[in-house]
């Protein structure tokens, strides 16, 4: 059997919702496809979107969408197994609409923003698997094979939405043959904690959260880590350089342990009862990395694209996912319109996304991954800003106080640095 459709979504992750929803609002045809039960069952990130696209797509989204708390506190951690530097920054604008980050669970965000596409007419088929893409006699894409018994759908334009290591991209042969995947693994566990003990801990009120970031808490292996209150638990995690992490013959699961350990993090989970481990792979190449991202009769959005700034110590995706989804459905709204699904009939799609932050978000960053997850960033720099801290804060009594430029070029050289790599490096994280 086969069914017709003016799109097939392949995927029902953020960009898959994003681009169904705006697929069927134009009054097109469009099928959601899930392997999952339901959307977002299986999905895993670490926990805070950032929703501003999500203005534009769904107006007044923080009335409806299944939010944990409002992120208003930010932290930026520099660690070494028994030192932390922190960056804590909080505003009381980020409580309030149009808010900035928010921490929710996929498996409510995910059902929740699928669940607009629906209502707006997109038809959602769950526990469905595409194996293929369909071609017709020239070669041209018609559709997606599926692992159901009448499993075949047709329609001119296909988006793939399928996630990291995209196989629909790959067999569209989007991504160049040979190109290295440039993949690190997240690992994540969440702790049941009572909600006011996160609001003692955290020194947060009401739906108030907090997204702390580190760095330096990895053994050296390029990555970072994550910690974000939900409502009445904490997800903590570490983001991992997957050959490092080979060669190290290290268990994630293990780099999480000292995580918990750590002088400056103990406290805020001790107690907590594990109740998920989840691990997914992250794409971490940024813009020179990402694929082809139109052909004939196919997008590709969101992490199936790389699309995914996850440079090790900060993790963004559900916002460039649902960015690059919504303007992968307009177009291909725009050119079921005209009859035209070629490549240059789905242009529109790439000029959206050079327009907007999700490609130019990318270009300005394409060297961030490089810059924070190499070796100075990774362990020099926390070792010698804790030394150099530990120096300036620490009473010396009757010695007289080391000065400033001393204490530096101290714990530069115990580390490592040079002076000159450290100014090259502040200017490039500034240009950044
Ligand atoms: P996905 O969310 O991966 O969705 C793909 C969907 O396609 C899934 O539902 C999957 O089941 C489905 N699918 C795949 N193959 C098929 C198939 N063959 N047939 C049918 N369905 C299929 N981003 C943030 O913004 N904030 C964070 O805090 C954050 N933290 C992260 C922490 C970790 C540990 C990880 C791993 C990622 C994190 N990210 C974070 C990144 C974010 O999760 C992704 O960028 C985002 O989910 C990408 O959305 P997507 O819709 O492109 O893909």
């Amino acid at each position: 059997g086969i069914t017709t459709f003016d799109a097939v979504v392949v995927g029902a992750g953020p960009a898959g919702s994003a681009a169904a929803l705006e697929l069927a609002r134009a009054g097109h045809r469009v099928a959601l496809v899930e392997r999952g039960s339901f959307p977002g069952a299986k999905n895993v990130y670490g926990g805070v979107v950032y929703g501003r696209v999500l203005d534009e797509l769904v107006p007044e989204w923080w009335e409806q969408a299944p939010v944990q708390r409002w992120v208003t506190r930010r932290q930026t951690m520099m660690m070494t197994p028994t030192q932390s530097m922190t960056v804590d920054f909080r505003t009381e604008a980020w409580g309030r609409p149009p808010y900035n980050g928010a921490t929710a669970h996929r498996g409510e965000f995910d059902a929740w923003l699928a669940g607009k596409a629906e209502q707006a007419g997109a038809e959602l088929l769950t526990s469905t698997v595409v194996t293929g893409l369909l071609r017709g006699v020239r070669g041209e894409i018609v559709g997606v094979r599926t692992d159901r018994p009448d499993g075949d759908l047709t329609a001119p334009v296909v988006i793939a939405c399928d996630g990291v290591n995209s196989f629909l991209a790959k067999e569209a042969g989007m991504y160049p043959d040979g190109q290295v995947e440039h993949t690190t693994l997240g690992v994540k566990e969440t702790l049941a904690l009572p909600r006011e003990t996160i609001d003692e801990r955290f020194a947060v009120r009401g739906r108030e959260g907090v997204d702390i970031e580190m760095v330096g808490c990895t053994r050296g292996i390029p990555g970072g880590g994550f910690l974000y209150t939900n409502l009445d638990s904490v997800s903590i995690g570490v983001v991992l350089g997957l050959t490092e992490l080979g060669k190290a013959g290290i268990r994630p699961e293990e780099i999480i342990a000292d995580l918990k350990r750590h002088p400056a993090i103990a406290p805020l989970v001790r107690g907590g009862e594990i109740t998920e481990f989840s691990a997914h792979l992250i794409p971490e190449g940024g813009y020179h990395t990402m694929p082809k991202l139109t052909d004939d009769g196919i997008l590709v959005t969101g992490d199936a694209a790389a699309m995914c700034l996850a440079a090790g110590i900060w993790l963004e995706g559900v916002n460039f996912a649902i960015g690059s989804g919504m303007y992968a459905g307009r177009a291909a709204a725009a050119a079921l319109s005209t009859g035209d699904t070629s490549a240059a009939g789905l242009a529109g799609y790439e000029r959206s996304l050079r327009d907007t932050f999700v490609l130019a978000d990318h270009k300005k960053l394409a060297r961030a991954p490089e810059l924070l997850l190499g070796d100075r960033v990774q362990n020099r720099y926390p070792a010698m800003i804790c030394d150099l801290l530990e120096g300036v804060f620490q009473v010396t009594n009757p010695e007289p106080k080391p000065g400033m430029r001393a204490l530096l070029r101290r714990s530069a050289k115990k580390h490592g640095v040079r002076m000159r790599d450290l100014a090259k490096d502040a200017v490039a994280g500034l240009r950044a």
